[in-house]
């Protein structure tokens, strides 16, 4: 009895000592790495990070750069083919033209976007992280190489922020701001490029800061966005601010596909001259944290640090390569990869997302397909009921407002499509080319053919005999 007791005694003992190592072993989460207990910020040095990954990435970064400083020069029609212009609310997607009109369009198209997010996630993790965003693009390849040529390497940038400020730190310092400063300027300019046409900044340059002041404020206001995120924020940004990284905990299951570390290879570690046998692959070097942009230590399991950069990959990589083990202790894996040596699936959750992706493309395709190229809106013109006219006639004048979603003009005549009866314009409906376009016209219709004292009128737009657009009025009638 005395002994089942002291069993179930040490039983406990064991299991608490496990928790509380389990506990322990979790303390990294409770924390951002890059902020200290006291809340200051730990500043990061990654090492330059080298090897096949980091190179291949450099590539892709040097294709979406070419293609971010050369996309507003690229015009169809004598229009860019990119323009996100939110000020006069015109969109330009691959050339298409979409206004506020198009608001629907923009929505599936926003909801198609998310969801093609959402099962790239699931599937893929963070790829587009270390791969395609826009931060990690100019973060890394090229604020951080711009770092690297005038700074150094990780410990020589320690070095100089340890230093007094003697003349080479005041240089170094001041060529690296300056530089920034300068980057930062262009992409503030091409960025601004894509918001009102690159050759509006360009002429507006020309003209000078005081005749568009306004643009020059925008411009100056993006250039120190730009450089206190890329010289002071940095990796702030994918921890702190954006919510994509937030994501990851509700979107990641045992089948995404992360940069991650085989602990069933690499556990225990051990370092090389620990003479214990039966260790893991993982020799405990750091190599892999040392590169690390966001200063996390990838064995600690997926953290909604991680960028995915693939830097830790190559580090990796290298160490192994030393010391004759195979590559990958640090891989692109799932957790069921790793842990039940299971290939990849594609599972009910992927096959849901994607049918759901699938129909959302379907019926975005339907809507691009019939968007008008002419929207129109008609009003009765305020303040007028009806007039009544000789030969038994009544007429209603209104209002019609429309929108040229086209780059050429539009002649446009207007024809009843449900009754019988004449329409008498003010002017010509002559629309200027992506312009919004207002005048009014008469209804004239016999006694004979109103039955009621409201009508529903449909009033078909032409264009070159063909109908464009067809929209709906009410005419009032006296009393019958
Ligand atoms: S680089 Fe590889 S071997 Fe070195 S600590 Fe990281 S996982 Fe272990
Ligand atoms: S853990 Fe590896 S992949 Fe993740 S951010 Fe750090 S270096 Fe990049």
């Amino acid at each position: 009895m005395q002994q089942n007791h002291n069993d179930i005694n040490s039983n406990d003992n064991e299991r608490v000592a496990n928790l509380k190592k389990e506990l322990l072993d979790q303390d990294f989460r409770d924390a951002v790495g890059t902020i200290s207990k006291e809340g200051n910020r730990n500043y990061i040095y990654p090492q330059r990070p080298f090897g096949k990954l980091y190179n291949l990435r450099s590539y892709f970064s040097y294709f979406y750069l070419i293609l971010f400083f050369t996309l507003p020069f690229i015009k169809i029609e004598g229009e860019p083919i990119f323009l996100f212009n939110v000020l006069e609310g015109k969109f330009i997607f691959f050339g298409q033209i979409f206004w506020p009109q198009d608001f629907f369009i923009f929505a599936i198209g926003l909801l198609t976007f998310l969801v093609f997010v959402i099962l790239f996630t699931v599937a893929f993790g963070r790829l587009f992280c270390g791969w395609a965003c826009p931060q990690t693009i100019f973060m890394e390849m090229v604020f951080r190489k711009i770092e690297y040529w005038i700074d150094g390497d990780a410990n020589q940038q320690k070095k100089l922020k340890a230093m007094p400020w003697n003349a080479e730190k005041i240089r170094k310092r001041i060529t690296k701001m300056v530089v920034f400063f300068l980057v930062s300027f262009l992409i503030a300019n091409f960025f601004l490029g894509y918001i009102i046409g690159i050759d509006r900044v360009g002429l507006m340059v020309q003209e000078g800061v005081f005749i568009h002041f306004g643009v020059f404020s925008s411009l100056m206001i993006f250039t120190f966005i730009f450089f206190f995120v890329y010289y002071w924020f940095r990796e702030q940004v994918c921890l702190i601010v954006c919510p994509y990284g937030r994501l990851q905990g509700v979107l990641l299951d045992r089948n995404s596909i992360l940069v991650a570390y085989d602990y069933v290879r690499g556990e225990p570690r051990g370092k090389l001259s620990d003479p214990t046998e039966n260790k893991g692959d993982c020799i405990h070097c750091s190599a892999c944290v040392r590169v690390c942009p966001t200063g996390i230590d990838i064995r600690n399991g997926t953290q909604l640090e991680c960028v995915n950069c693939t830097a830790c990959i190559d580090a990796c990589d290298e160490i192994m390569d030393h010391i004759d083990k195979p590559k990958g202790l640090i891989l692109y894996a799932s957790e069921n990869n790793i842990a039940q040596k299971q290939k990849t699936t594609y599972t009910w959750r992927l096959k849901l997302y994607t049918g759901v992706l699938v129909l959302l493309l379907s019926f975005l395709a339907v809507l691009l397909i019939t968007r008008d190229d002419v929207s129109a809106r008609v009003l009765r013109t305020p303040g007028q009921m009806y007039q009544k006219l000789p030969e038994n006639k009544i007429s209603n004048l209104y209002n019609i407002k429309l929108t040229n979603k086209t780059r050429r003009l539009i002649h446009l005549d207007l024809k009843l499509e449900n009754i019988e009866g004449e329409i008498k314009l003010i002017n010509p409906v002559d629309v200027p080319k992506e312009s919004y376009y207002q005048t009014s016209f008469f209804v004239i219709l016999k006694k004979g053919v109103i039955r009621k004292r409201k009508t529903e009128l449909k009033i078909g737009l032409y264009n070159k005999g063909s109908r464009v657009e067809t929209t709906t009025a009410i005419f009032i009638a006296p009393s019958l």
